[in-house]
């Protein structure tokens, strides 16, 4: 199955490595701050440095945190678990070797579920997740040739994810990083900022082209240093084509070509090939003498899955049920996190509609958010304010034009709605007779468009009435109810022109 629009003959199979780094407040097997900014080598101790002599203890809150990840996966959780060095020689790494998970991982045999184009789901399987620490970070001059270690991120607990290769194309690849980011703040296992470092991914990516009747299989590619999402897609892209020109190139032989290593470069948009791609045994993995084996029980288990609130998927479902929002909708508000999504409930239920609620939500609330750089939990208008306000459009209190004006001064001073309406004179102009005189008014003062009305024709003649309906807005200073005055002004129009609206 192909799966881009013009027919290929082959199809793309991509596999993904995700490593997130674990919300905890310290390293995994020592006391040291878990924190990303701190000046270089700060939180650092014996431990983290390799030293002799020292001894590593598991973090609880990690292995706590891995595991409501590993079961929002849909994992089978190992019962039985322990650690083992991965053995490899590189300045970033004190110890010379990284404590990980072998061949006992505490988790493997899950899955995502990642909405597709045509809006149904998809499901990636999730080969395996386990538990490891990090490495430090390496800081190269940009002139002058000198290099610098970093510790402070040595020893900080990451998460590995390994997918099946069950994505068919770049954009279910991106979509699966989405899904997985979204899941993983949600369950506030991690930020999941690639910027930071704190989501990093790995891709083995290779074709199966159809030749005379039978299905081949490219050498598989592992491709790395893909810094966003979008390099993400973009690095699959380009793999997909040249794996595809050079098996047109080479043919037959592709099949005895070792796996390679090729990394993503950015400015350049390609793939440049690093190195013969590493197998297990060439890190010697042994069992890890100084950490018991853990063992997961049942009780722990219950624990954890208490913990687990909803998931991001089931709440897009449950916004749209429960208020009746459009599910495009529901999705943009639980894509926004989970502290925006909460604010749009909050709000909702102060509002005889809801959808007003996903409205303001959309447009208002974020257009400031943009423009102020702010989160939703650092914008100064609660939920129940701001349903104080829309509430009063619904009730035909004040029209749209003024609760914005009212919306502007909220963010600005903190006040209530009422104070505002009620200080500035913004109460909505709905009285008909009132209104009537004011058209009246209007109209006898410019007689020109009249002339104009009459002798215009369709969408023409409507622009007119929609300068007269500006012209009471301004008379109104904005408070006219803009429904009646619609209304009002063609009435007026048609009956003193004697011709029709259009
Ligand atoms: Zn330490
Ligand atoms: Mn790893």
């Amino acid at each position: 199955m192909a799966t881009s629009t013009e027919a290929t003959p082959y199809t793309i199979v991509i596999g993904l490595e995700v490593h997130v780094q674990l919300l905890t407040e310290t390293k995994l097997f020592c006391g040291c701050r878990n924190r990303f900014g701190d000046p270089p080598n700060t939180n650092v101790c014996p431990i983290c440095l390799g030293m002799p002599g020292v001894l590593p203890v598991m973090n609880q809150k990690a292995f706590q945190l891995a595991l409501r990840a590993a079961v929002a996966l849909n994992c089978q959780i190992a019962r039985f678990t322990k650690w083992d060095r991965k053995n490899y020689y590189y300045p970033d790494l004190p110890k010379n070797y990284q404590i990980s998970q072998y061949d006992l991982p505490f988790s493997h045999d899950g899955y995502l579920e990642i909405p597709t184009a045509d809006g149904g789901t998809k499901r990636v399987g999730i080969i395996r997740v386990h538990l490891e620490e990090d490495a430090g970070k390496l800081l190269h001059a940009e002139r002058g040739g000198k290099s610098q270690v970093d510790l402070n991120r040595a020893g900080t607990p990451l998460l590995e994810i390994v997918t099946k290769p069950d994505m068919n194309s770049p954009a279910e690849a991106r979509t699966f990083l989405e899904e997985l980011r979204l899941l993983l703040r949600y369950l506030e296992v991690s930020d999941c900022n690639m910027q930071e470092g704190s989501l990093r991914c790995d891709a083995n990516i290779n074709l199966h082209v159809q030749h005379n009747g039978q299905t081949v299989a490219t050498p598989i590619v592992e491709v790395k240093n893909m810094n966003s999402f979008k390099a993400v897609e973009a690095a699959m892209a380009y793999e997909a084509r040249r794996q595809y020109e050079e098996w047109l190139r080479t043919g037959a032989k592709l099949g005895e070509v070792p796996k390679e290593t090729r990394g993503w470069d950015e400015n350049r948009a390609v793939t440049v090939s690093q190195r013969r791609k590493e197998e297990a045994s060439d890190y010697r993995y042994f069992p890890e003498p100084d950490l018991v084996p853990v063992v997961v029980s049942e009780q722990m288990l219950q624990e954890v899955r208490s913990q687990i609130g909803e998931f991001p998927a089931q709440r897009r479902l449950r916004l749209a049920a429960e208020y009746g929002i459009p599910e495009y909708d529901a999705r943009v508000i639980v894509e926004l996190g989970k502290a925006f999504a909460d604010y749009f409930e909050q709000f909702a239920r102060g509002l005889e509609n809801p959808k007003n609620a996903s409205n303001w939500m959309l447009q208002d609330v974020q257009r400031t958010l943009n423009a102020k750089g702010w989160t939703i939990e650092q914008f100064p208008v609660r939920p129940e304010k701001l349903a104080d306000l829309v509430s009063r459009i619904e009730r035909r209190e004040i029209n749209t034009h003024a609760a914005r004006e009212v919306f502007a001064e909220m963010i600005e001073s903190g006040r209530d709605p009422g104070a505002i309406i009620a200080e500035r004179g913004l109460t909505m102009v709905s009285d008909e007779q009132q209104l009537k005189a004011i058209v009246d008014q209007v109209l006898d003062e410019n007689p020109k468009v009249l002339e104009d009305f009459k002798k215009k024709k369709g969408k023409k003649r409507k622009q007119v009435a929609g300068f007269v309906r500006g012209l009471i807005m301004r008379q109104t200073k904005g408070r006219a109810d803009a429904a009646l005055v619609e209304r009002l002004v063609n009435e007026a129009l048609v009956a003193r022109t004697g011709v029709p609206l259009e």
